[in-house]
């Protein structure tokens, strides 16, 4: 009976697959929009929520689940074009309802996460060796980008046409960016802003280095008072906790959906021309971050003694949350949730490690940094001399420790390398239009090296990582 289930269900997988793929090589192959095109559309999308559906009545994990909504928005987002974005509101829906839960789950995690390190000495050591991997891990990947870019030169040999074209096209949203970087604070204004006056605001503002502060803060000072008195605090923030990691895994039900609109609107909206001229660019970037992305499991194996594909898998539903939302801060919830339940690392590292790497790890972003800054100063034939790559090394570090994480943060911290190594900051109108593609990769992996960083940090302090997902469980 249930092997004539599975056979059934197989059977109108197929056939809605196959009817979704028809659908789309008609509506493609249609030049005008006219009535079978429209039909094609409709078909497409009905088959597309057919296998959500399936999928999901079928019981498949979530990752399953999260990749089906990726292929098949991709798909939509080809055929309908710019009008994809009438979904959008289901993708941003699910952003708003994970962000919902950021600020209370930092807060209760941090503090719980700092109060049960136990002593300031753990903390310290704890501390200083998760920035020791983020600052190792960020040299290596801007120095990854340079070596890239250098060697494979995607910006030599531009045509003139094609730069006219992109900087007419985006010469304003490059400005606009240029401009909002202008108002960023300097390094000590930065150091010194990080104390909330008030944190109250800072939690209305949603400023996370300050909200970090202040439950860092809190969680020392409850350590160093009685024991016992502390406990209904503790108590009160556990739950706190417990609470908003529930409300993630009832939200992530919602994953494929949204993760269907998310990236069907950003196909949709971006022009493949575009890609075509930018492609050596592109592939550069992409081929560096996947370097990246195989360099974490690798390390995560070698320092942590942790399976290289059980890494892969663990993670992977976290790394397509980052991907679809181009934020590690909406992706932090479901990456504590991955690396506690699927990796196996305790929340007092979880709880520490990634909020902090959610904000100011961005290995990503500054192997990006890297790429794009030699990009365009190659397109306007400006040499770099070791002088300069170095200090690309150094800005674009700080540059990505310094960026939010939220989309285009990226771009716009980018302002700073150029403006450090001279390069004119008009060149950001030749990439502005495969940003987005861009920082969803870049996010993703920003979230990888989080992750990895945790399970690293769990290992050295002598926790044996494995995994504990359940059957059936809601995140693998
Ligand atoms: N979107 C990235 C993040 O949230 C930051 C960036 O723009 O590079 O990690």
């Amino acid at each position: 009976m249930k092997k004539k289930k599975r056979d059934l269900g197989r059977r109108l997988a197929g056939v809605a697959a196959a009817a979704a793929l028809s659908g789309a090589a008609l509506a493609l192959g249609m030049p005008a929009p006219g009535p079978a095109v429209k039909i094609a559309q409709a078909l497409l999308l009905a088959c597309a929520v057919a296998v959500l559906a399936f999928t999901t009545l079928r019981k498949s994990g979530i990752p399953a689940r999260i990749l089906a909504g990726l292929l098949l928005g991709a798909v939509a987002g080809l055929v309908y074009g710019p009008e994809a974005a009438v979904i959008k509101p289901v993708g941003t829906a699910f952003i708003r309802l994970i962000k919902m839960v950021i600020i209370p789950l930092i807060f209760a995690s941090l503090l719980v996460g700092v109060a049960s390190l136990g002593d300031l000495k753990k903390l310290g050591r704890v501390g200083g060796k998760t920035i020791a991997f983020f600052l190792v891990y960020y040299v290596f990947a801007v120095g990854l980008g340079l070596f890239l870019a250098n060697t494979l030169k995607p910006g030599s040999n531009m045509p003139e046409s094609v730069q006219a074209r992109l900087k007419a096209e985006y010469g304003e949203a490059a400005g606009a960016q240029a401009a909002r970087a202008e108002k960023q604070p300097g390094l000590g204004e930065v150091l010194v802003n990080i104390i909330p006056d008030n944190p109250a605001q800072a939690i209305g503002r949603a400023d996370m280095l300050q909200i970090i502060f202040f439950a860092m803060f809190m969680g020392v000072v409850v350590t160093l008072l009685d024991r016992k008195k502390m406990q209904p605090v503790l108590a009160f923030f556990e739950a706190v906790n417990d609470i908003m990691i529930k409300i993630v895994e009832i939200v992530i039900r919602l994953a494929p959906y949204a993760v269907f609109a998310l990236i069907a609107s950003v196909v949709g909206a971006f022009g493949a021309d575009i890609l075509m001229s930018l492609l050596r660019y592109c592939a550069v970037t992409i081929g560096g971050l996947l370097v990246l992305a195989a360099s974490y499991p690798a390390a995560v194996r070698l320092l942590a003694r942790y399976p290289y594909f059980k890494f892969w898998k663990g993670i992977f539903p976290a790394q397509l949350i980052g991907f679809s939302t181009s934020s590690s801060s909406a992706t932090l919830p479901v990456s504590m949730e991955c690396a506690e339940e699927n990796i196996g690392v305790s929340r007092e590292i979880t709880s520490f490690v990634l909020p902090l790497g959610a904000t100011i790890n961005m290995n990503g972003t500054a192997l990006y940094q890297g790429v794009t800054a030699v990009f365009i100063a190659q397109v306007y034939g400006i040499p770099l001399g070791l002088g300069a790559q170095l200090t690309i090394v150094l800005t674009a570090t700080l540059a990505s420790i310094g960026a939010a994480g939220a989309p285009a943060m990226g771009v716009l911290m980018l302002v700073i390398v150029l403006r450090q190594v001279g390069i004119p900051l008009e060149g950001i109108a030749l990439i502005m239009g495969v940003e987005r593609i861009l920082d969803m990769f870049r996010t993703s992996m920003n979230i990888t090296g989080d992750i990895a960083a945790a399970a690293v940090v769990a290992h050295s302090e002598g926790e044996r990582l494995k995994p504990k997902i359940k059957e059936g469980g809601v995140v693998a």
